[in-house]
């Protein structure tokens, strides 16, 4: 039976992970700090043998006993709001997080796979982005530290690869959305559905000419999956092209619900990029994958999730996420 260790495991991406090397038969030593994560969204793997759950913070040093084969690193806030919340975290998780694991897996001779992003194109000048582009970020805005944590997680991980022969993997995430997405963390997907089931007026920012580009996570897991088992070492875009202004996915999130409710016009945050699509030739090549799911079908999923969510979880306001800090 092959070991793998998933960071961020308590996550959104990483919970969904967890389920899927479940599924294909590993051993899966799942790691959190709970800091954003929660543990429902694990809490049904908890029975079975071949899962275990480390409380642990991977920006200080990581042990796990025994083998391992592959290591999963998704431990990191992921949201606007939370990275501003808690930005020291979320660099020191991108920086010395990545380099402890990096670290485990020389020592346990492991392949590791690490969550890279969109944003590390920044706010950018090329149109749709491209793995050869290298971004338009700010180091000292609002969002540097989430960008500049994973460009040095990229940057490290090639240096492992380089420099040790580490047999490493980079994914880089664009949008994307499903169940166990926090309804409080900001992101626009959850903003608005929680909004709809509220009640409540939708919240543009701007003037919602800003793009997105959204990936179901069923297609991203299987990106993820796929990248892993390939031999490519050079990053990769997983992300579905079709793009939409904020405004259009506000009007797509009414009429899906069939709420009637109004769309009010809110400012837009600080370096909040303008418009965000993948180019997904070499996931496409390389890894022959492309996405499944339409959005249309991607969000109908997404809804009837949130809509099974108990009224206290729908109110829950933003406010109790920062755990054990
Ligand atoms: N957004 C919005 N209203 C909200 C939340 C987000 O208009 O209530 C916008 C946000 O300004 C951005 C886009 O939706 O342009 C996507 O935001 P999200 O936080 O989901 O992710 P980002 O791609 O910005 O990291």
């Amino acid at each position: 039976m092959k070991n793998i260790l998933i960071t961020g495991a308590a996550g959104f991406l990483g919970s969904h992970l967890c389920d899927r090397f479940i599924a294909e038969g590993y051993r899966v030593i799942a790691m959190d700090n709970l800091i954003t994560g929660d543990l429902k969204n694990i809490e049904h793997l908890f029975p079975l043998e071949r899962f275990e759950f480390h409380n642990h913070d991977v920006s200080t040093f990581v042990h796990v006993p025994g083998d391992l084969d592959y290591i999963l690193h998704f431990a990191s806030p992921a949201s606007p709001i939370d990275y501003l919340k808690i930005p020291i975290e979320t660099l020191k998780v991108g920086s010395l997080g990545t380099l402890n694991l990096l670290g485990l897996a020389k020592e346990k001779n492991a392949r590791i796979l690490v969550a890279s992003t969109s944003e590390v194109y920044g706010d950018p000048l090329v149109h749709p982005q491209n793995e050869e582009y290298y971004g338009n970020v700010s180091p000292i805005g609002p969002r540097g530290v989430y960008d500049e944590a994973k460009r040095f997680m990229e940057s490290i991980t090639m240096a492992y690869h380089r420099h040790h022969g580490l047999d490493t993997r980079i994914v880089r995430i664009f949008n994307t959305y499903g169940s166990r997405m926090r309804l409080n963390d900001g992101r626009v997907v959850p903003a608005f559905i929680g909004q709809a089931l509220r009640g409540q007026d939708l919240t543009v920012f701007g003037d919602g000419s800003q793009t997105r580009s959204f990936t179901y996570i069923d297609d991203q897991v299987e990106g993820i999956y796929r990248l892993l088992m390939s031999d490519y070492v050079e990053p990769i875009n997983i992300g579905n092209p079709e793009e939409t202004t904020i405004l259009e996915f506000a009007e797509e999130i009414i009429s899906l619900t069939g709420t009637d409710q109004k769309i009010i016009f809110k400012p837009l945050p600080q370096d909040d990029p303008l418009q965000r699509q993948p180019d997904i030739s070499r996931a496409k090549e390389i890894l022959n994958w492309e996405p499944q799911v339409p959005r249309s079908e991607g969000l109908k999923r997404a809804y009837e999730y949130f809509q099974s969510l108990s009224e206290e979880e729908l109110w829950q306001e933003h406010r109790d996420f920062i755990k054990n800090k």
